[in-house]
């Protein structure tokens, strides 16, 4: 049975007439606005003070002022009918022509029914239940008046220190460019028009993830071709499948701020692309131009800002300083104001929000449509698709539900709150059913299970957010654990990471689990061999210290309200981990970056007679679990790969197949992932890049052909000419269960 293939999600897009009708209204509109009115709509004001107190609660006069007076296009962190509506009506009721506000919020994974981390829902590679995540996110956001989202980042990374890893797809741009446009349908549905679905934002443009030293806001130094081939693919197909919006990004990409870059913004996905909805700056980024060194105060941000592209300007106060003065003073162009403001006119046509700016001000919808037992359900579903076995010895897992007894080992076993993760909108704290809660909610009641918390997880000062007043370094809770796990049948540890250890502003220069997790390990592993690991975690880690004497390795990141309900779903075998990992997991922080889409270099590791060889004198090449890697409780054997020709020429295609066969016991899913190498071209290629995957599932003993089609578009990339296209010459293609695929064969394009 095909569960999916990655075309099954289809491109938004408004039907023709209706595009040409809302654009008649944008021109209407335009031309009866003040270049002061024009001005308004671009800028996106903080309206965090709704966020915990009613709209009564209001102290800022100032925005208010502006707000009647027609001087602000769009608010954000405003999260309640109450709030929207109060300062909806401010502009509705006051302003000269009553052009309603956007409300945008961080719905990233979830609202308050929360989701896997993104970089976990990716682990599913079922796009289908990605769509279906950000769709129910959008039900709940707009349920509570929001109607712009700040998602998806789509930001490719390969460095695990980056906080924000835990936001994206992972490496590989290919598998974030179907990602990205399965969280943009998810959000925006068919067109923006309906009340269940909102704008999306494709953030952050660009290379943000590409931070030297993997530290957050870093300077990023990365070649044209690089950028073209990695960093710009699943921004260019959330361009294609109508994305509202972007935002640009708070690094400067060779030595030009991305917020300030004509080259990307208005040159690339404007004009080259076509595409014509609206970028909004991140938070206050035309301002921090003034901080990189880039230019020497607000006024001048603006006018580098405005003609590089950006149109929207988040919290940074330099628009409505400078842009009235540049146009008049003949230095900025007001049609480049009229540009931008008919971008974001026309995302509010779209949204119905001139015939109905109260549209999404329900406070029926708000009080029946959020944190349903639906969604809650829709949560866990995706959840159990997140997990990634990445290592089962003597086949520990599935455990039986009658086992003896079972020492649940770690404080983030009992963590109704890290699950959460990052980014988490509006859920309530410790609000997460815990891994405890789980595992005691799935066996039977004569099934004895133990519990210790060993040691504190996270390293405190990291944890902006809640302050936790532990030692540490407190290594005291270890012998109450060891005598847990001394009896039982079997040892649950839960290890990682705590919900702020990554996220925004959250880079770390070590990714090893910390020492006195370490040492929780060392000493229960002394006592008992049968260690299931449960790790928690917004980014790849290094576990060389637990993979020698752990019989089992089950990835389940921040997985969201539902966490301990799905890790239970798989640990007892009610569901058959089918996740993939969509980043490479380090031997050692000093490989970072590691990606499985390196190029080769003049001296490979395998060269005859090469003294020195690319390679650390300390440490291995490859990755510890590659990109694509994870096991199921069953097995798949890849077989009978055939080609249908050797060789074809622009507008002909290859087709290449391989029968998969299910030869364990159980049913299972499994995601074939198929790879080419292209092995000479005008810039050096990648050993590997991922060029399709289908999911399959199969019951024991039956075999299913999949197949994949090579055509032009397969092979292109953005060459030495500065363009996508398809050069002649050799390739390879590979098919198999991860990265390090099984089976291989030649071709060539003509
Ligand atoms: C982040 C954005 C986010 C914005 C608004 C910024 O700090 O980089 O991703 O959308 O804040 O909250």
């Amino acid at each position: 049975m095909v569960l999916f293939s990655q075309n099954s999600t289809t491109p938004s897009t408004l039907n023709k007439n209706k595009e040409s009708l809302i654009e008649n209204k944008v021109d209407a509109l335009l031309a009866k606005m003040t270049l002061k009115e024009k001005i308004g709509q671009l800028v996106l004001y903080n309206g965090s003070w709704d966020v915990t107190g009613p709209p009564s609660d209001v102290g800022n006069k100032e925005k208010y002022e502006k707000l009647k007076n027609g001087e602000v296009g769009a608010m954000l962190n405003v999260t309640s009918v109450a709030g929207t509506r109060e300062l909806q009506s401010k502009v509705v009721e006051n302003s000269r022509l009553k052009i309603p506000l956007l409300f945008g919020y961080d719905v990233i994974h979830g609202f308050k029914t929360i989701f896997p981390i993104p970089l976990a829902e990716s682990a599913s590679w079922d796009l289908e239940a990605i769509k279906k995540s950000s769709s129910v996110a959008a039900k709940e956001a707009t349920a509570a008046g929001i109607n712009w989202a700040f998602g998806p980042m789509v930001d490719i990374s390969r460095d695990a220190r980056w906080g924000r890893i835990m936001e994206g797809a992972g490496e590989d741009p290919f598998f974030g460019a179907k990602v990205a446009v399965a969280r943009i349908n998810g959000f925006q549905g068919n067109d923006l028009s309906g009340k269940e679905t909102l704008a999306a934002c494709a953030k952050h443009f660009a290379a943000y993830g590409f931070a030297e030293g993997g530290r957050d806001y870093n300077t990023v130094n990365i070649g044209e071709y690089e950028l073209h081939n990695t960093v710009l693919p699943p921004f260019k197909a959330a361009a294609e499948a109508g994305v509202a919006s972007m935002m640009s990004a708070f690094n400067e990409i060779d030595g030009i701020p991305a917020t300030g870059h004509k080259g990307l913004q208005r040159d690339i996905l404007k004009d080259k692309w076509g595409w014509n909805g609206f970028i909004v700056s991140d938070w206050a980024s035309i301002a921090e131009m003034i901080y990189h060194g880039y230019v020497k105060d607000r006024v001048d941000a603006s006018q580098k800002a405005i003609v590089a592209g950006n149109d929207m300007d988040m919290e940074g106060r330099a628009y409505e300083k400078g842009l009235e003065q540049l146009v008049k003073d003949g230095k900025v162009d007001e049609k480049l104001i009229d540009d931008a403001a008919k971008r974001i006119l026309r995302v509010k046509f779209q949204l119905g929000l001139f015939d109905d700016p109260y549209k999404y001000c329900d406070e029926n919808r708000e009080k029946n449509e959020i944190y349903t037992k639906e969604n809650l359900e829709a949560s866990r579903d995706v959840a159990k698709k997140s997990i990634v076995l990445l290592k089962n010895n003597n086949s520990i897992l599935p455990l039986k539900k009658n086992v003896k007894s079972i020492a649940v080992i770690g404080a983030l076993a009992d963590d109704k709150d890290t699950p959460i993760g990052s980014w988490r909108a509006m859920a309530t704290e410790n609000s997460a059913v815990s891994l405890l809660e789980g595992i005691k909610s799935a066996v039977g009641k004569d099934v004895k299970i133990s519990h210790a918390k060993g040691v504190a997880v996270g390293v405190g000062q990291r944890s902006f957010v809640r302050e936790l007043k532990v030692n540490r370094e407190d290594l005291a809770g270890i012998p109450e654990a060891v005598q847990a796990a001394k009896g039982a049948e079997v040892v649950i540890l839960a290890l990682g990471e705590e919900a702020f250890q990554s996220g925004e502003g959250r880079s770390q220069a070590s990714i090893e689990l910390t020492m006195p997790q370490q040492k929780l390990f060392e000493a229960v592993a002394k006592v008992n061999k049968n260690i299931v690991v449960v790790l928690m975690n917004g980014r790849p880690l290094v576990l060389t210290s637990i993979i020698e004497k752990s019989s089992a390795i089950l990835e389940t990141w921040h997985l969201g309200s539902e966490s301990g309900n799905a890790i239970a779903d798989v640990l007892f075998g009610d569901y058959n981990p089918s996740g993939k990992l969509p980043v490479s997991f380090p031997r050692s922080v000093g490989q970072v970056p590691l990606y499985y889409n390196a190029k080769n270099t003049g001296r490979p590791s395998n060269a005859d007679g090469m003294v020195f060889w690319s390679h650390y004198t300390d440490e291995k090449n490859d990755a510890l679990f590659s990109f694509g890697h994870g096991l199921s409780y069953t097995s798949f054997e890849y077989k009978n790969m055939a080609i249908s020709k050797q060789s074809f020429s622009s507008g002909d295609k290859i087709t290449v197949s391989v029968e998969v066969k299910n030869t364990g016991k159980v049913s299972g899913k499994e995601v074939v992932q198929f790879y080419i190498r292209d092995l000479i071209g005008s810039i050096t290629r990648p050993v590997k890049e991922l060029k399709g995957f289908e999911m399959i599932e199969l019951e024991p003993g039956k075999s299913k052909t999949v197949s994949f089609e090579i055509n032009e578009e397969v092979i292109q990339f953005y060459t030495v000419n500065k363009k996508w296209e398809a050069e002649p010459g050799e390739f390879k293609i590979f098919v198999g269960g991860s990265s390090k695929t099984a089976l291989e064969k030649d071709f060539s394009f003509k």
